[in-house]
């Protein structure tokens, strides 16, 4: 393992100290922080592409609390923090004495006392990481809250788009799908427009009206609407879990009127990104060809998370 001394303010940036102790949305964070994750994730990537290791955060215990199922956030987390030399130990909060009437913060407390410094966290219930916040001694980074926050999502979502299209700055970019019940598409709203990006959001109207009141937010209930010239379009999936017969009458009726395919892709700027967070519903959101097309680049996401996870880790570290 080498000694890296990471740059928490890398070259060029101003003075935009980051002193939150906790990652809860991306609300928290003005461009300039924003910027300095961004780039020290770039930082990041590189280092892990030469297979340099750090032992930025060794010594330290990293604890994910993961109460609803994850694949990309959850392994990205687990090698983020290893890859910083960290302990990451599975807390079983589902499992654990919160399903006995223990309360989340009690458990918190308890877990805490074993030395965890860092909890990273996802929950079924919005807002669940903010009250976790109010009373840990950990730090506490939301991997996603009900409908609420992914705030790590949105940041390798603007990674993702600042590699494709350079700078965010005056960008459109199109967010179809059921942004209602998404944490992804909040997130995402918030940190696009701090970017300076404008946000066309697509979706049958009970899922975008809610949205009409944004800056630099509009909705549209046509999908060639919001295509139409967009720089980078970003699909949605279906929150089944969340929906319960909301928006759409069947996915195969959401699938005629808002699925992404390649004729429906031409309306946007030429060679426009694609991006899903997944997972997708094959066929739903896109086509499984759109999926896989050069202008994809849904691989590409899941390999920033991971960069943009330690550069979280290691901003937040004390
Ligand atoms: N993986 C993302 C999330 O946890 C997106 C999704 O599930 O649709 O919110």
């Amino acid at each position: 393992m080498i000694q890296v001394s990471v740059p928490v303010a890398p070259a060029g940036a101003t003075d935009a100290p980051w002193r939150h102790r906790h990652l809860l949305d991306v609300d928290s964070l003005d461009r300039a922080q924003a910027t300095q994750c961004l780039d020290l994730a770039t930082q990041m990537r590189s280092l892990r592409e030469r297979g340099d290791r750090l032992n930025l955060l060794s010594g330290q215990i990293v604890g994910l609390a993961f109460a609803e199922p994850s694949t990309r956030t959850r392994v990205s987390f687990e090698i983020a923090a290893s890859s910083l030399g960290a302990d990451v130990v599975e807390l079983p909060i589902q499992a654990s004495s919160v399903t006995k009437g223990e309360s989340l913060t009690d458990t918190i407390r308890t877990l805490e006392r074993t030395g965890i410094g860092t909890i990273v966290m996802r929950h079924p219930r919005s807002g669940a990481p903010y009250h976790a916040a109010r009373t840990a001694g950990a730090r506490i980074v939301n991997a996603g809250d009900g409908t609420h926050a992914h705030p790590t999502q949105a940041l390798l979502d603007a990674l993702t788009l600042r590699d494709a299209l350079d700078d965010l700055d005056g960008m459109t970019v199109a967010i179809v799908g059921d942004i209602g019940h998404s944490r992804v598409a909040r997130s995402n709203l918030h940190l696009l427009t701090t970017m300076g990006a404008r946000v066309r959001l697509a979706g049958p109207p009970a899922w975008v009206n809610a949205f009409r009141n944004w800056a630099n937010v509009s909705v549209h209930h046509r999908l060639e609407d919001a295509l139409q010239g967009a720089d980078a379009v970003m699909a949605l999936r279906v929150q089944l879990e969340r929906n319960a017969g909301g928006g759409v009458p069947t996915l195969r009726e959401y699938t005629r009127s808002w699925g992404l395919t390649e004729e429906r892709m031409s309306l946007a700027h030429p060679g426009a990104p694609i991006l899903h967070p997944g997972p997708t519903n094959e066929g739903v959101e896109l086509t499984a060809a759109l999926a896989a097309c050069s202008r994809s680049l849904i691989g590409r996401q899941v390999t920033n998370g991971v960069a943009v996870r330690m550069a979280v880790l290691a901003l937040l570290a004390p």
